[in-house]
C-alpha cells in the first residue's frame, strides 16, 4: 500500500491517451457537430452552465494542433490529468496531531508551538451537521470507524432500491457521494489519500483514533483518481456534483501545471453558487507566482490556495509558496489521519494542509451562515497568525488561526 501511495505522488500533469475536451462554436449546427462526431467515440458532458464534448478516442492522425485549426471548434484542450499532492511518510508511531494542538516540551515546562489554534476555536463552534464539505480526491473509506458517522448521507439513496436513482439527481446509488472513475456510488478508497483528507476535516470526536477540525460536519466523498491520476473531465463532474448536491466547501488536494479553461469554468460555477474552493498549493518547492499550479492558482474569488508548514512553524521544505498566489499556510508535514481499512497513517504534503483550511471554513460557515467565498477568504487572510518564518511566502504572511478567525465573525 505504501508503494502505491508513493507511486501516485507526482508533481505535474501529463497528456494521457488521446482524449480531448472540445467546446464547439455557438454558431455551429447540430448536424455539423454530428458530422464531426461521426466514427469517433465521444461523450457529451452536460453542465449547468453549458455542455462540452469529451472526445475519447481519436483517429491516429488527430492532434491538438489539427483540432485547433478546425473551424467548428471554439476551444479545445487535452483531457489533462491531475495528481494527489500528498504521500505517506511513516507508520502511525505518534498518536499526536500537532496541527491541532502543538505543545513543545522545554526544559522550563511546555509552550505553545505552531498549530491552527482550533482547540480554543472549539469554544466558539465545533461545526454543524448542516455544513457539507466535499472531498474531491481518491474516495473515502466509508466504513472507517472514525469517519462513518460524519459522512454526508443521501437518505433517499440510503433507503432506496439498489440500481435505481432514487432521488432523481442523475446518479445511481450515490449514498455517500460518487465514484467518477468507475461510474458508481462511492464505496471505497484504494489509495487512502482522500480518506486522509476527510479525517483531517472531520474525524469523529470519539474515544478512538484522531479528531477532525470539525466535530460536526457532513463529508461528501467524490472520487476522481485512479492509479494514474484523475482526468479533468472527471474533476469537472465531481465539482458539478458537489455544487448541485449541496456542498458548501470543496477540499481539493490535487493539482498539476496545466491550465484548463474547462476546469476553471466549473470552479467559476461553484463560485456563482457561493461554494468555497480550497486547494493545495503544490509540493514542488517552487513559487506559484512564477509557475502557477492549478487549480490552486486560478484567480477566482472562491479559490483559497494553501501552502504547507511543519510543526516548527516554517514552510515545509517541499511546499510551494507565492507572495501573491498562495493565500496562507496550514499544517502539512507529518500529519496523522485516517486511511483505508480503518487504519491511520502520517502523510505529508500540501494535500494535508488544504483540508485543515477546508475544515476551518466549515467551522466559519457553521457559525455564520451565508458568508460569501470572498468574505471567507478575506477573513482567513486578515486573521491569520503572522509569522516571520512565513514572511513573503503568501498573501497572509502567516498561517491559519481558527480561533482568531472564528472570533472575528
Ligand atoms: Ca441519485
Amino acid at each position: 500500500m505504501k508503494c502505491l501511495l508513493i507511486f501516485i505522488f507526482c508533481f505535474s500533469t501529463t497528456i494521457y491517451g488521446a482524449e480531448f475536451l472540445i467546446k464547439f462554436k455557438k454558431s455551429i449546427s447540430k448536424s455539423a457537430i454530428m458530422d464531426f462526431n461521426k466514427n469517433r467515440e465521444v461523450e457529451n458532458i452536460t453542465t449547468p452552465y453549458g455542455g462540452f464534448t469529451l472526445l475519447k478516442s481519436a483517429d491516429k492522425i488527430l492532434s491538438l494542433e489539427l483540432l485547433q485549426q478546425d473551424s467548428r471548434i471554439a476551444y479545445v484542450e487535452p483531457n489533462y490529468r491531475y495528481y494527489p499532492l500528498g504521500r505517506v511518510v511513516s507508520d502511525p508511531l505518534f498518536k499526536k496531531q500537532w496541527g491541532l494542538h502543538n505543545i513543545k516540551r522545554t526544559f522550563f515546562g511546555s509552550k505553545q508551538g505552531a498549530d491552527i489554534n482550533v482547540v480554543k476555536g472549539w469554544e466558539l463552534t465545533k461545526g454543524s451537521e448542516d455544513v457539507v464539505v466535499a472531498v474531491v480526491d481518491s474516495g473515502i473509506d466509508t466504513t472507517h470507524p472514525d469517519l462513518r458517522d460524519n459522512l454526508w448521507l443521501n437518505s433517499l439513496e440510503a433507503n432506496g432500491i439498489e440500481g435505481v436513482d432514487d432521488d432523481g439527481n442523475g446518479f445511481v446509488d450515490d449514498v455517500f457521494g460518487y465514484d467518477f472513475v468507475n461510474n458508481r456510488g462511492l464505496e471505497n478508497d484504494e489509495y487512502g489519500h482522500g480518506t486522509h483528507c476527510a479525517g483531517v476535516i472531520g474525524a469523529s470526536h470519539n474515544d478512538i483514533g484522531i479528531a477532525g477540525v470539525m466535530k460536526h460536519v457532513r463529508i461528501m466523498g467524490l472520487k476522481f483518481f485512479s492509479s494514474n491520476g484523475g482526468a479533468t473531465s472527471d474533476a469537472i463532474r465531481a465539482i458539478n456534483y458537489a455544487v448541485k448536491n449541496g456542498a458548501h466547501v470543496i477540499s481539493n488536494s490535487w493539482g498539476g501545471y496545466s491550465h484548463s479553461r474547462f476546469l476553471e469554468d466549473s470552479i467559476k460555477y461553484a463560485a456563482s453558487k457561493n461554494v468555497v474552493f480550497v486547494a493545495a498549493a503544490g509540493n514542488s518547492y517552487s513559487d506559484n507566482d512564477f509557475q502557477p499550479l492549478y487549480p490552486a492558482s486560478y484567480k477566482l474569488e472562491n479559490v483559497i490556495s494553501v501552502g504547507s508548514m511543519s510543526s516548527s512553524g516554517k514552510k515545509s521544505s517541499f511546499s510551494n509558496y507565492g507572495k501573491k498566489s498562495v493565500h496562507l499556510f496550514a499544517p502539512g508535514s507529518n500529519i496523522l489521519s485516517t486511511v483505508q481499512l480503518g487504519q491511520y497513517l502520517k502523510m505529508s504534503g500540501t494535500s494535508m494542509a488544504a483540508p485543515h483550511v477546508a475544515g476551518i471554513v466549515g467551522l466559519m460557515l457553521s457559525l455564520k451562515e451565508g458568508l460569501t467565498p470572498s468574505e471567507v477568504k478575506e477573513l482567513l487572510i486578515k486573521n491569520s497568525k503572522k509569522s516571520s518564518k512565513l514572511k513573503k511566502r503568501s498573501q497572509s504572511a502567516g498561517h491559519v488561526d481558527a480561533y482568531k478567525v472564528l472570533l472575528s465573525l
